[in-house]
């Protein structure tokens, strides 16, 4: 099953008007394959400049978050439908961050993946085990919880919008990547896990590796099955983006 390569990057809460049309003018001036899905996910207020920045047909705009309402009083929140509005068709969810440093649960991120797909977004959603419990040999069954969560609340057919990011939370900005061959063997678990609760679907799931991904060992990855492209954090800030987006070529 060809699926197509996806490149995510994810600027955090990182960016001003000048470092983001920086980053898009790049973009804009740089010989992108036709084949290579990229999506750019700027911190919330610069959504609508980065894709009015845009010139790219293969390069879309995405949120970081969006919450489970359209609009009403959530001082703070980002509503999906407002993500739309600004020109962005994708969210980042369930992002070690969000479930970290603000506590999001696993069923609140699956009742977010679920709203942001009814309001017409796609969804980056991310899984992936701590150190501990890597170490502990949990890996598998946290990202099985973890996408168990999204099984339960989403429709099977909502997961043609959905793509997986395994992004162990030890290899996160610390320089320290998964080998591709680790990749590998744990996507091609996640890959079983959602053929045994999607069938066939699974098939044409997209599954990313993040963590400390960057121009230089992207390459490593590109014989992997099922590694299907990268969310990027620190090194989608850096001109190498281009290099890990072409880096299947
Ligand atoms: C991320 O935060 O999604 C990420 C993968 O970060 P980094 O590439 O900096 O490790």
């Amino acid at each position: 099953m060809a699926r197509t390569f996806f490149v995510g990057g994810n600027f955090k809460m990182n960016g001003s008007k000048e470092s983001i049309k920086t980053i898009v003018e790049n973009l804009n001036s740089s010989k992108l394959p036709a084949n290579v899905e990229v999506v750019l996910c700027p911190p919330a207020p610069y959504l609508a400049y980065t894709a009015e920045l845009n010139k790219q047909k293969t390069v879309q705009v995405g949120a970081q978050n969006s919450y489970t309402k359209e609009s009403g009083a959530y001082t703070g929140e980002i509503s999906p439908v407002e993500v739309k509005d600004c020109g962005a068709e994708w969210v980042i969810l369930g992002h070690s961050e969000r479930r970290g440093i603000f506590h999001e649960s696993d069923e609140f991120v699956a009742d977010k993946v679920a709203f942001a797909i009814e309001k017409g977004l796609k969804v980056i959603l991310c899984i992936g085990e701590s150190i501990d419990e890597k170490k502990a040999g949990s890996t598998l069954d946290v990202c099985e919880r973890e996408l168990a969560a999204v099984v339960k609340a989403v429709k099977k057919d909502d997961w043609q919008h959905i793509v997986v990011a395994y992004e162990p939370i030890w290899a996160i900005g610390t320089g320290l990547a998964a080998t591709a061959a680790d990749a590998q063997d744990i996507h091609s678990k996640i890959r079983d896990y959602l053929k045994s609760e999607l069938g066939e679907l699974a098939d044409s799931v997209r599954i990313l590796y993040g963590g400390s991904a960057n121009g230089k060992n992207a390459p490593d990855f590109r014989d992997k099955p099922d590694v299907d492209g990268f969310l990027v954090g620190g090194a989608s800030l850096k001109p190498e983006f281009v290099s890990i987006i072409t880096s299947r070529e």
